[in-house]
C-alpha cells in the first residue's frame, strides 16, 4: 500500500459524496496503491450507511464504525493504527481541506520529509471570534510549550510510515496529534493553501471542546501553568509577609489596629482565589494523569471491513 487517507467522520452525510467524488478523482490520477479509511465517530445521521455503500463498490473503501463518539482525535488515532501505507494523509471530511492538495503533499514529501503539513494561508466562512481565538491559541502554544507547533496548521498533513509508527508507540490520552507529530521530530515542513468554508452540514466541534483541546495541548506539552502557580504562590506570600508586618506594627507601636476589616477580607479573598486557581491548575494534571494510568483503549471498534481489525465483539 503507498498512500492510506484518513478520514474522520461526526454527522457528514451531507459532504460524504462530494467528497468520496473529489477523493477519487485524485487518487485516480495518482499512481500506486491507496486506501480510504473512513472513521465513523459515533455520527447520528446516515454516514456510515453511506460509507458502507462505497465500500461496496470501491474495494479501497475501508471503514471502521465506533461504538460512539470518542472525538476526532481518537478517530485519526484508529485510522492510523490501522493503516498500512507508506504514508498517511489526514483530511477534514467537509471538504475545508482540498482533496486536490493531496498530489501536492505527496510530491514534496518525496523531496525528502516525513512530514508535509498545509498551513492555513486564508480561511473563509468561520467567524471573527473563532478565527482570532484560533490564532491567539497557536502563538500562546508557540509560547508556552517547549515543542514548535506549525502556526495556523490544522491535522490536515500527510506523514510517513516512520511518524505513524512512532504514533502507535504514544498510547497516551487527551491526544494532540499536531503535538505528538511536532515531539517526534524528522525533517518536516509545510505548503501553504487557502481554506475553503465547510462545504455541508454543521461544525461539530463547541467552543468547549475547542477550549479543551487547548487545555489538553498545554498539559501535555507545557509545565508553565505549574510553574505559573508556584510563583504567584511565592509572589502572593511575599506580599502577605509584607502586610503582616505591617499588621504587628500597627498592632504594638502604632496602636491603630481596630479598623481593619476591609484589609482582612481583601487579603483573605485574595489568597483564596489564588489557591483554588493553584488547585485547579495541578487539577487538571492530575485528571490526565488519572486517565492514562487507568489504560483504557483509546476507543471501541463496534463493525469494520479491515480484515486485521476485527471488532471486539464479533457477532457469532
Ligand atoms: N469530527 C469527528 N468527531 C467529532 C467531531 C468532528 O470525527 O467529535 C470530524 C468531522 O467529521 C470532520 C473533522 O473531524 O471531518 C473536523 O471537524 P469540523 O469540521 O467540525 O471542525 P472545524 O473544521 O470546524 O474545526
Ligand atoms: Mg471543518
Amino acid at each position: 500500500m503507498d498512500l492510506s487517507i484518513i478520514i474522520p467522520i461526526f454527522n457528514e452525510e451531507a459532504n460524504i459524496p462530494a467528497l468520496y467524488k473529489r477523493l477519487r478523482s485524485v487518487i485516480d490520477s495518482m499512481n500506486g496503491q491507496t486506501e480510504l479509511i473512513f472513521v465513523n465517530d459515533g455520527s447520528r445521521d446516515q454516514s456510515l450507511l453511506l460509507v458502507r455503500e462505497l465500500a461496496e463498490h470501491d474495494q479501497r473503501v475501508r471503514y471502521i464504525d465506533f461504538s460512539r463518539n470518542f472525538g476526532q482525535q481518537n478517530a485519526v488515532a484508529a485510522g492510523l493504527n490501522l493503516s498500512t501505507g507508506l504514508a498517511a494523509v489526514i483530511i477534514d471530511a467537509d471538504l475545508q481541506d482540498p482533496p486536490e492538495l493531496i498530489p501536492e503533499l505527496h510530491r514534496k514529501m518525496q523531496e525528502g520529509y516525513e512530514v508535509v503539513y498545509a498551513k492555513r494561508r486564508r480561511r473563509a466562512g468561520e467567524s471573527i471570534f473563532k478565527r482570532i481565538t484560533s490564532k491567539l491559541f497557536y502563538r500562546a502554544m508557540a509560547k508556552l510549550t517547549n515543542i514548535s507547533i506549525p502556526l495556523d496548521t490544522g491535522d490536515f498533513r500527510i506523514i510517513s510510515y516512520k511518524v505513524v509508527d512512532a504514533l502507535r508507540q504514544m498510547p497516551e490520552h487527551n491526544r494532540f496529534l499536531r503535538g505528538q507529530i511536532s515531539w517526534i521530530g524528522y525533517r518536516q515542513t509545510a505548503i501553504e493553501f487557502d481554506r475553503a468554508e465547510r462545504a455541508g452540514g454543521q461544525t461539530a466541534w463547541t467552543y468547549r471542546m475547542m477550549l479543551r483541546l487547548a487545555i489538553d495541548c498545554l498539559t501535555a506539552y507545557s509545565e508553565v501553568p505549574l510553574k505559573v502557580a508556584t510563583v504567584s504562590g511565592f509572589f502572593v506570600s511575599g506580599i502577605a509577609f509584607l502586610v503582616m508586618m505591617y499588621a504587628f506594627w500597627s498592632r504594638f507601636f502604632d496602636n491603630s489596629y481596630l479598623p481593619g476589616w476591609t484589609s482582612l477580607m481583601v487579603s483573605i479573598l485574595f489568597l483564596g482565589g489564588v489557591q483554588l486557581i493553584a488547585i485547579g491548575i495541578i487539577g487538571e494534571y492530575i485528571s490526565r494523569i488519572g486517565a492514562n494510568v487507568r489504560h483504557r483503549p483509546l476507543y471501541i471498534i463496534s463493525d469494520t471491513n479491515i480484515p486485521t481489525a476485527q471488532p471486539q465483539n464479533p457477532t457469532p
